[in-house]
């Protein structure tokens, strides 16, 4: 043994965190397998460099210090990613790989065969994984829930649903459970939407003459290890028997422990089409929300993009496109494909004013400006004469009701807060009550066309207003 092999050490550094850490929190990130050492370094390897990013910026410190504590040398912990081939929850990793069974039924032993490559997943998106998440304040909490679903999967937390608005990474993480599944077990992995499952499940209850069909249905989805839903708020109002069979697959999948992951673009009680019963059991696991990333993640986000497409993008340029595109990660891709795209047409590479040029439009677009609630809770209470706390109180006498309802629905109508989410900044109103202002106003404009004038008016000097701040 050479000096400098530490795999004893790090075999004693992990049972001393193992001591100190709770259960699950050394579950998830100290799957920490030895690698070899050199003089001044342990390494090691990690599954993702997701992962490897996350022990990183929590640990590090932690580690070197713990192998300080043991070894008495200043050694740096160094992570290396290795894509893990086997699952960790099922197979036996004290056994070399050649000993598995080479089939992939359950053999009734402790550890599952696993084929060395599974073809990749027909209905999951490849480069949706975690590798490719960005990980900001805005997803923090939804990645590091997500990845702990991989590790315990049907445990941690089912079901598990993400909501959040429109392009802001929920089909991604969705799909980086599916795919991180795909990829490390043998689990049966259904990916749908909502209007898929709809259709499908139409078809199959449709055919009157074969009723072994509706059978085939509920087997398919009753079977499953881990079944994705996405974009639940598309359930349509005549999907009751649709909903009728998910609630009984959902209970199916629950009490046998299988994984189930949600998606949907607002909370779960604004979903109207749903009934009661399917709402609360969407919300008796874990519900997260993406929120827009803000300029540090947007930056990172094209900085990786950039990087996997081997474009060579300058850093003021990354800066540019991430201070005006501020409204969603799809819109941040869009732009960043126009640039790219003219780049590659024209045959040179992409300086700020080629990017200014390319992406006018883009950054011209009004949901790109960024409007706090309370700018337009202020130029509305001016306009009226009122002040902000009129706005945001309880009174509730008429020459109050019709701004605050004013106010409430311009907010909707130009940021992309969500009804509960204006709801707080309403002086912590229910969404039901910014619902039912938005529609007392639509109803208004309906009777009173002016009243439109007036709305255009005031987000005109919402947005002057929001230029001079
Ligand atoms: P949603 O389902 O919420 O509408 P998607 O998951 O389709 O959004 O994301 C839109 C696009 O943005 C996708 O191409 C996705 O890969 C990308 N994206 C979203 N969030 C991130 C992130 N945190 N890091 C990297 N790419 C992201
Ligand atoms: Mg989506």
């Amino acid at each position: 043994m050479a000096d400098w092999d530490y795999e004893i050490f790090w075999k004693e550094t992990l049972n001393l965190i193992q001591k100190e850490k709770d259960e699950q929190e050394f579950a998830m990130w100290f799957d920490l397998r030895y690698l070899k050492s050199t003089e001044n370094e342990v390494i090691v390897t990690v599954p993702s460099s997701f992962y490897r990013d996350q022990v990183q910026s929590r640990y590090q410190d932690y580690l070197e210090a713990k192998v300080r504590e043991l070894t008495g040398k200043d050694l740096a912990v160094v992570l290396e990613v290795r894509p893990r081939k086997t699952a960790p929850e099922t197979v036996n990793l004290e056994e070399p790989e050649e000993n598995f069974p080479k089939n992939t039924e359950n053999t009734g032993k402790k550890h599952i065969a696993i084929p060395k490559e599974r073809p990749p997943h027909q209905k999951l998106n490849r480069d949706y994984n975690f590798d490719k998440y960005v990980v900001g304040d805005n997803n923090k909490f939804a990645a590091n829930a997500a990845m702990a679903i991989t590790k315990n999967p049907g445990i941690a937390y089912n079901p598990f649903l993400i909501y959040g608005g429109v392009g802001l990474g929920k089909t991604h993480l969705m799909q980086a459970i599916g795919n991180y599944a795909h990829d490390n077990s043998n689990a049966k992995i259904i990916y749908v939407t909502a209007e898929d499952f709809t259709n499908e499940f139409i078809e199959h209850v449709g055919v009157i003459t074969h009723v072994n069909k509706m059978a085939e249905f509920t087997r398919k989805y009753r079977s499953t290890d881990i079944l994705l839903i996405d974009d639940i708020h598309l359930f349509g109002v005549n999907s009751t028997a649709t909903l009728e069979e998910l609630f009984h697959t959902f209970n199916a999948l629950y009490n046998a422990k299988k994984q189930m992951v949600f998606t949907c673009d607002r909370p779960v009680s604004e979903l109207k089409n749903l009934t009661e019963r399917l709402k609360s059991r969407f919300s008796q696991g874990l519900t997260v929300d993406l929120l827009p990333p803000d300029y540090e993640t947007r930056c990172a986000i094209l900085h990786k993009k950039a990087d996997f497409r081997g474009k060579n993008i300058p850093d003021e340029v990354i800066g540019l496109v991430s201070k005006n595109i501020s409204t969603n990660v799809r819109d941040l891709e869009g732009a960043f494909n126009t640039l790219i795209a003219y780049a590659e047409l024209v045959g040179r590479p992409i300086t700020l004013e080629i990017a200014r040029q390319q992406l006018k439009d883009a950054f011209a677009s009004p949901k790109q400006t960024n409007i706090s609630v309370d700018t337009i809770i202020r130029v509305v209470a001016d306009y009226f004469s009122l002040a902000m706390n009129d706005i945001k109180g309880k009174k509730r006498s008429q020459n109050i009701v019709l701004p605050r309802q004013l106010a409430m629905y311009i907010t909707r109508e130009i940021t992309e807060y969500s009804t509960t989410e204006v709801g707080q900044f309403f002086g912590g109103r229910d969404h039901t009550t910014v619902m039912y202002s938005c529609k007392q106003i639509e109803e208004r404009i309906h009777a009173d066309p002016t009243l439109d004038s007036t709305i255009q008016t005031l987000i005109r000097m919402i947005k002057e207003y929001n230029t001079k701040i």
